[in-house]
């Protein structure tokens, strides 16, 4: 039996919510799937496609030097195993060694948070210890240089919407903070659209995602400092071998950065043309009304946000949209003014069709 969403009894999904880890992020396009099946079918000396990618993707982002891994959470893991071990082969076969006390990792309070996994977690795994640095809604640079002992490794700066945004210090100061401490400052940018940045601003070690803005197959990216890069690279002796990652997406996450630092992501023109039509169809359907909004945050993405009236609830026809095959899963935070909004970055023509029809089928 080929592979089917039935051959394992799972509905069929159209993700109208955006980029959501419960549905499996993203999806590749044919450039990846191309790479992920070179990787499939052929053999490698794994440790030259680690270092040959890496250099490819530095080259690229013009860093020192880059490293694929598993997902951004296992580049958080091993940048601190990394930090804590300085190259010791030692320490990469006993990672929680006690004749290594150094293992303070500082994050501002505020930076302390749970994107699915909590990111203190990541920091234990890796062997470090966290260290919080200001009060739950304020960090500065002094709060993190009060935090500085003879047994700090690293400073960790979560860049990200989960964090706290109000009163925090810039990655800026905290690479100035670092610099005069002599700490590598490590930036954990999983989510985030820019590959330079942070390292511009003076970030040494910076990490992303390959599923969120990349868009690629699952796997994370950590960039920087050639000697903390090849210090990471050790860790594949030690707690790095739980978090391999194949070689197929080796290939494929490789091409999906290629790509997104050539074309970008979708602009917002074409998400409108492609939204017109649409809307234009979802006016049709009874008890709807259908325009185009601008994302709240003023990022350059529309989506379709329809007015429910008339018996059905907003929540219930989110409800109705999930139960059947296929599930449509909708952006549901102002539902109770009777709003649902589609967001189109993961959905094409066909899935248009399919929702249109659906919601034909719900509000008849
Ligand atoms: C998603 C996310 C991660 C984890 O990324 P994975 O690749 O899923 O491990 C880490 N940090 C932040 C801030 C995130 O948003």
């Amino acid at each position: 039996m080929t592979i089917s969403y039935e051959k394992f009894n799972l509905k069929e999904v159209i993700n109208a919510s955006g980029k959501m880890t419960i549905l499996g992020v993203s999806k590749v396009s044919e450039n990846v799937l191309a790479a992920q099946k070179f990787g499939g079918e052929h053999f490698f000396e794994m440790s030259e496609l680690s270092i040959q990618t890496g250099a490819y993707l530095a080259k690229l982002l013009t860093v020192e030097d880059a490293q694929v891994v598993s997902s951004a959470s296992a580049g958080i893991a091993q940048s601190v195993a990394a930090l804590i071990g300085e190259g010791s082969v030692y320490h990469a076969y006993h990672p929680y060694t006690d004749k290594i006390t150094k293992r303070e990792i500082i994050l501002p309070k505020g930076h302390n948070v749970d994107y699915g996994t909590p990111v203190e977690v990541m920091v234990e795994q890796g062997g470090g210890q966290v260290v919080e640095a200001g009060y739950a809604n304020m960090c500065s640079p002094e709060h993190i240089e009060t935090m500085i002992t003879d047994q700090t490794a690293a400073i960790l700066y979560i860049k990200s919407h989960h964090t706290v945004q109000k009163s925090m210090l810039s990655v800026e100061e905290a690479a100035t903070v670092a610099k005069a401490h002599k700490l590598p400052l490590i930036v954990d940018a999983a989510a985030e659209e820019d590959l330079f940045k942070y390292i511009e601003a003076g970030a040494d070690l910076v990490i992303y995602s390959g599923a969120k803005a990349i868009e690629g197959p699952s796997a994370g990216l950590v960039i920087g400092k050639k000697a903390y890069i090849e210090w990471i690279r050790l860790q594949g002796k030690g707690i790095g071998r739980a978090m391999k990652i194949g070689k197929d997406n080796i290939l494929g996450f490789t091409q999906a950065v290629e790509d997104y630092v050539k074309n970008g992501s979708e602009a917002g023109d074409s998400m409108q043309a492609r939204l017109a039509p649409f809307i234009a169809a979802l006016n049709q359907i009874n008890n709807i009304e259908a325009k185009s909004v601008q994302d709240g945050a003023g990022r350059d993405i529309y989506r379709a946000s329809i007015k429910v009236s008339g018996e059905k609830s907003a929540k219930a026809v989110i409800q109705e949209l999930k139960a059947e095959s296929p599930a449509i899963y909708t952006r549901e935070y102002q539902a109770n003014n009777g709003i649902i909004e589609f967001d189109i970055r993961s959905v094409n023509e066909e899935e248009m069709t399919k929702i249109v029809t659906r919601l034909t089928e719900i509000m008849n």
